[in-house]
């Protein structure tokens, strides 16, 4: 019990993993958790050590969440490697991984959804009508479950982020929602456990992604404030792509997510999502317009 620090412990018990929590808790230690879906790469890691510099004690939960797949999306194909997760996490410092079967998360006779009115509305969620609330469901689940202080997401899945904010400010869930920057290839491709999907033609044409948001960037850097215009020059950018196909090109206010007026004053969320065959990518950038 206490600090176990040094030695990565794998807990499948909601209520093993409860206890624990609230002995760290008892004892004054910090608890900072990373939620993951698991097929570890760098991104991933990044968040453990923005956990591990603040926390005592760091939970890693690993969960292929089904209630966040739609009924024709990859949770069958998801990319699993226990194996390779378990030694990756030990090398960062991590102290558990709350590793649950689904059973355990869902048992027979679960009821309960967490729905917000508006922030899964646009976006992803126009393809994925159902991703949201099985996210801040799952979020609000484990959050009970690991006690944390702070739980830190990515801002590559920036509206994902904005929801459990939302979800735990709107429900006075007890901690931080921390975020951590969007960790990227040498090349600039954001980092997912979905880029392993990728053909070598698709993997090259990918890297358009990023760029045409750096592209955007630079513009509004140098002035541009027409909205159009900015989506314009990121659509077009990836359109050119043979085997791209764009999902959607939109930039919205954050962090309500309303649709950016045409000259947009303030912080905006450029977001993207592109299929490659059946692989669905996405990328955003903030954007800081003059106010
Ligand atoms: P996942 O396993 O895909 O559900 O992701 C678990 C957490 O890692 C989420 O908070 C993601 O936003 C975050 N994440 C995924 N990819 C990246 C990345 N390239 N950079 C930073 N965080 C990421």
């Amino acid at each position: 019990m206490g600090d176990a620090r040094g030695q990565l412990r794998i807990i499948a018990s909601v209520s093993q993993m409860q206890a624990e929590a609230e002995a760290w808790r008892r004892a004054g230690k910090i608890i900072g958790f990373v939620p993951t879906m698991g097929y570890f790469h760098e991104g991933h890691l990044a968040l453990m050590r923005q956990a591990r510099e603040r926390a005592d004690v760091v939970v890693v939960s690993l969960f292929v969440n089904p209630t966040q797949f739609g009924a024709n999306e990859d949770l069958s194909h998801y990319p699993r490697d226990f194996e390779r997760d378990r030694a990756i996490t030990e090398s960062v410092g991590v102290d558990v991984i709350f590793f649950p079967e689904a059973t355990t998360i869902y048992p027979p006779g679960y009821q309960t959804t967490i729905n917000l009115a508006e922030l899964p509305k646009p976006l992803c969620g126009v393809a994925r009508p159902t991703h949201f609330a099985g996210v801040a469901t799952v979020c609000c689940k484990l959050f009970n479950i690991v006690k944390p202080h702070f739980a830190v997401f990515g801002e590559k899945d920036y509206q994902q982020l904005l929801v459990v904010k939302q979800m735990a400010a709107d429900l006075n869930l007890d901690l931080e929602i921390a975020p951590g920057p969007t960790v990227r290839e040498p090349d600039g491709l954001a980092m997912s456990s979905r880029n392993v999907y990728l053909s070598p033609q698709e993997r090259a044409q990918a890297v358009w992604l990023s760029r045409s948001l750096a592209i955007a960037a630079d513009l509004v850097a140098e002035g541009e404030t027409c909205r159009d215009r900015v989506i314009a020059t990121v659509w077009e950018t990836i359109r050119v792509q043979p085997l791209a196909n764009i999902d959607y090109v939109e930039l919205r206010r954050v962090p309500d997510l309303v649709p950016a007026e045409e000259e947009p004053r303030g912080k905006h969320l450029l977001a993207l999502a592109v299929y490659f065959g059946k692989t669905r990518l996405i990328d955003n950038r903030v954007i800081h317009f003059p106010e």
